[in-house]
């Protein structure tokens, strides 16, 4: 990658001020578990919440920010012989941790480039809107054969409301189908703002119980529930997904009071559940972050079978994994 490529990359300063960018983790190709037919996805950074089984951890911050494995590293002391704030730290040449508080992403980034190991990863570039539509364009085909478009996620995308709103747009413009993926806290003036360029919602809800969900998330549920009914109002298409989380809302009384609650719901496609795995495990120390349910087990497939069956019957429609 050219230097100039890497600084626009990195540096949203760098760019011609009129032009938006937005913080964004990642894509993902043919996905086909986030809406309708094949998708790319948009993950963006920034979320308001902080689940502790979040399993795209880097996603939460809206800042830029190193994702080190170390035991990918083979001690060829690049990173440390670049970096100008001498951020790494080592123990026998192999790099066992970096001072956070020290590095100056996004103003830098040169540690990724020199690491051919893949031991250092950086979460989160600066795109134009025109940058992320070039590469949701590249799969319009596998969309036209299959009704599917594109996703954006997260993280939480309504928290870049001016970034999601214009790459919504340019994908309406293009004919794509487009859907966003959101914990639904959002205040609705921003989020009623943005619905008409989406065609599905895929409305996370985590639990009916307002005080668990604010110990598994950090914020009370008012807000979410009341953002649901509110876009169930407009007439858009809603799917809701619940992480189905051991020991914390997997109880037969959470799914029943979300299923009577989403029941009476008048454009609800579904309910997803989404059955726990542990494949974020691993990020949230490549992030110097505490996995608090290290070790927990997934739910074997008979109890999400039973829940699903329990949901089922206030006479809606259920998934497993979406
Ligand atoms: S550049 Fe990568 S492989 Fe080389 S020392 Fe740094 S982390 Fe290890
Ligand atoms: S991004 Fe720059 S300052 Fe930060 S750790 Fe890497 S080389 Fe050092
Ligand atoms: S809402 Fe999603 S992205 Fe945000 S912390 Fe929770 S699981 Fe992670």
């Amino acid at each position: 990658m050219s230097w100039a490529r890497k600084y626009l990359l990195y540096n949203p300063a760098s760019r011609n001020k009129k032009e938006l960018v937005g913080l964004v983790n990642d894509f993902q190709r043919f996905s086909v578990n986030d809406g309708p037919g094949i998708r790319t996805i948009v993950f963006l950074k920034g979320c308001p919440l902080h689940c502790f089984w979040c399993s795209n951890p880097e996603t939460v911050s809206s800042c830029p920010e190193i994702m080190l494995i170390s035991h990918n590293c083979i001690g060829c002391g690049k990173c440390i012989e670049v970096c100008p704030q001498n951020c790494y730290q080592h123990q026998n040449n192999i790099v066992s941790s970096v001072l956070r508080d020290k590095c100056i992403l996004p103003e830098c980034g040169d540690c990724q480039h020199v690491c051919y190991a893949n031991a250092i990863n950086i979460s989160g570039r600066y795109l134009t809107v025109d940058e992320v539509m070039e590469e949701v364009l590249r799969d319009r085909e596998f969309y036209e054969r299959t009704g599917g478009g594109v996703t954006f996620s997260g993280g939480e995308p309504f928290a870049q409301p001016q970034f999601l709103l214009e790459m919504a747009h340019a994908a309406k413009l293009l004919h794509l189908h487009t859907a966003v993926e959101t914990c639904g806290y959002v205040s609705w003036s921003i989020m009623s703002n943005i619905l008409e360029y989406l065609d599905i919602v895929l409305f996370d809800l985590k639990h009916m119980d307002t005080e668990k969900h604010r110990q598994g998330t950090g914020v009370d549920n008012q807000r979410i529930l009341d953002n649901l009914k509110r876009i169930d109002a407009t007439g858009k298409t809603v799917r809701v997904r619940l992480p189905l989380i051991p020991d914390f809302n997997d109880s037969e009384k959470n799914i029943r009071e979300t299923s009577a609650f989403i029941s009476g719901l008048s454009n609800l496609e579904a309910l997803d559940i989404l059955p726990y795995h542990r494949m974020g495990e691993p990020k949230w120390d490549q992030l110097d972050c505490t996995y608090k349910i290290k070790g927990v087990t997934p739910h074997d497939k008979d109890k999400v079978y039973e829940l699903a069956a329990i949901a089922r019957t206030y006479g809606i429609e259920v998934t497993i994994g979406g």
